[in-house]
């Protein structure tokens, strides 16, 4: 289990399954050999934030997190 600090202070955890995401692009579902176990080691990796909303997206594995913040009008 992996801890990040996000931006507004809290703590992230890898280890949740309803803050840890998977984006996977559409191309991946073309593959019809493809299982789910093959999906998800094909997916980019993700984190929300649970209290401000940030993700946390690695696109490369093993490297920094690239951080979108939520804008609201
Ligand atoms: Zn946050």
């Amino acid at each position: 289990m992996a801890k990040m600090r996000c931006t507004c202070g809290s703590l992230i955890r890898d280890d949740d399954p309803d803050f840890s995401l998977i984006l996977l692009p559409y191309r991946e579902f073309d593959d019809a050999e493809a299982d789910s176990a093959m999906l998800l080691g094909r997916g980019v990796d993700v984190r929300r934030c649970q209290v401000c909303g940030r993700l946390w997206v690695f696109w490369d594995e093993g490297g920094d997190a690239v951080e979108y913040v939520q804008v609201r009008d």
